[in-house]
């Protein structure tokens, strides 16, 4: 198949694609992200991505989650605003009110995730849809969206497309033309270089490694920084690849304390704010 030329992206020659802050912004102006996330036993996903958006910029970010996460959410992140949702019937309002969706995180297979991701694809929203969401998608009838971002780690890819990892990984750039050819979309497979296909054909990579990365919740915090962005530009390329090129320059700076062995999602978020203001 045709192979375009890959561009490389990372942060500091591409951080003035963020959207400007002028000085009479007001939260209107920069999206309202709805994370749907976290079955029993994983209420930390949803808060992780949550978070990532809170600190994203995103002008408001809400949480649709199992009741019990909620108090939990609240108390360590006040600035969203989350929603105990038990019935996929509860999901419409929210999603009306939300400029970008984040569907996936720790939500499951079972029928909760089930009824939040067919309500997350009956909205129309534009949709990062991540982790779970993937991983049920792969065990359903196609949907092709051309305003869903998929974000795909290796495994989730070989599930989708019915191969192993191993033939994923051997040509990484095919197998994310590939999934993008299938569902529409804007498609990023994440690993050590990030490859980004885009629903014009261009390929762009995120290239740069970090293993303190290769932990669990560090994808939902990258699924909640896109999400944030998402929310604030039209350009849904650039969205995708600014946000695995801060994702990973967050990961880098944390890293500079913390080393890699000790390295956990909250780390990344709490560096977001040092990159970000590096733009502004
Ligand atoms: P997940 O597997 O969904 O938790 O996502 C892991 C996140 O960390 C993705 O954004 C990956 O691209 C990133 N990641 C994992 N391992 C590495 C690595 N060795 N180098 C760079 N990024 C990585
Ligand atoms: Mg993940």
């Amino acid at each position: 198949s045709e192979r375009p030329l890959a561009s490389r992206l990372d942060w500091p020659a591409i951080m003035h694609w963020l959207p400007d802050r002028r000085a009479n912004a007001h939260k209107g102006c920069f999206g309202h992200v709805l994370v749907v996330a976290g079955d029993r036993g994983f209420g930390g996903a949803g808060l992780m991505a949550a978070e990532a958006a809170s600190r994203s910029g995103a002008g408001l970010v809400s949480l649709a989650t199992r009741p019990e996460h909620v108090p939990a959410a609240l108390s360590r992140c006040p600035s969203v605003m989350a929603q105990g949702v038990i019935h996929g019937s509860e999901l419409p309002p929210l999603l009306q009110a939300a400029s970008a969706v984040v569907c996936g995180p720790g939500m499951g297979t079972n029928f909760w995730g089930q009824q939040m991701l067919e309500q997350v694809i009956a909205s129309g929203k534009p949709a990062v849809l991540d982790a779970d969401a993937l991983n049920l998608l792969s065990s359903r009838v196609p949907v092709k969206a051309d305003n869903h971002i998929l974000t795909p780690h290796p495994g989730e890819a070989a599930r989708l497309l019915e191969c192993t990892v191993a033939d994923v990984e051997s040509d990484r750039v095919l197998a994310a033309q590939k999934l993008q050819d299938q569902y529409g979309g804007t498609v990023l497979l994440k690993g050590a270089g990030t490859v980004l296909a885009s629903v014009d054909g261009t390929i762009d990579i995120v290239s740069g490694s970090n293993p303190g990365l290769a932990t669990g919740g560090m994808g939902d915090v990258l699924s909640g920084i896109i999400g944030a962005l998402y929310g604030q530009l039209e350009d849904v390329r650039r969205a995708a690849g600014l946000a695995a090129a801060v994702h990973l320059a967050a990961a880098d700076r944390a890293s500079v304390h913390k080393g890699y062995m000790g390295l956990i999602p909250s780390d990344v978020i709490d560096a977001l704010p040092l990159i970000y203001r590096e733009s502004e």
